[in-house]
Parts: C-alpha cells; structure tokens; sequence
C-alpha cells in the first residue's frame, strides 16, 4: 500500500515528511542527523497532499529547525 504523494508525478519519495508527535515536519532531501527522521514510528509518519510545507504548516506541523531553513 503507497501513500497518494508517492504515486504523483512518479516520485517514490515526498519531500515532506510529518511527525504525528511532535508536530514537526521535516524535509526528507536534507538527512540531517539531528532530525532522526528515520526513528519516527510509522504509525506518526504525515505525508503531506500537494507535498509542499505551506500543506504541513496549514495541518498545524512545525517546521523542523534543522532541515528547513526559514
Ligand atoms: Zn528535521
């Protein structure tokens, strides 16, 4: 089973990615150390639809200090 935001336009990866949580949203192309993304329980992953941070912002995420630069 995929997602929606991984079969538009072909992408097998979102750019955004939500932590349930914590309420932070990360960018999956940085991989900073700091964020941890990949611990995040599967059961709190938030893909975003359209993928864009406007989309996580707006469903209440935080922007992650770390990979999103503001
Ligand atoms: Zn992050």
């Amino acid at each position: 089973m995929y997602h929606a935001s991984q079969i538009f336009g072909g992408l097998k990866m979102a750019g955004y990615l939500g932590d349930a949580k914590s309420k932070l949203v990360h960018h999956l192309a940085c991989k900073k150390k700091e964020c941890d993304i990949y611990n995040i329980d599967m059961k709190h992953r938030q893909y975003f639809t359209p993928d864009i941070l406007e989309q996580a912002t707006n469903q209440g995420f935080i922007p992650c200090k770390f990979c999103i630069q503001h």
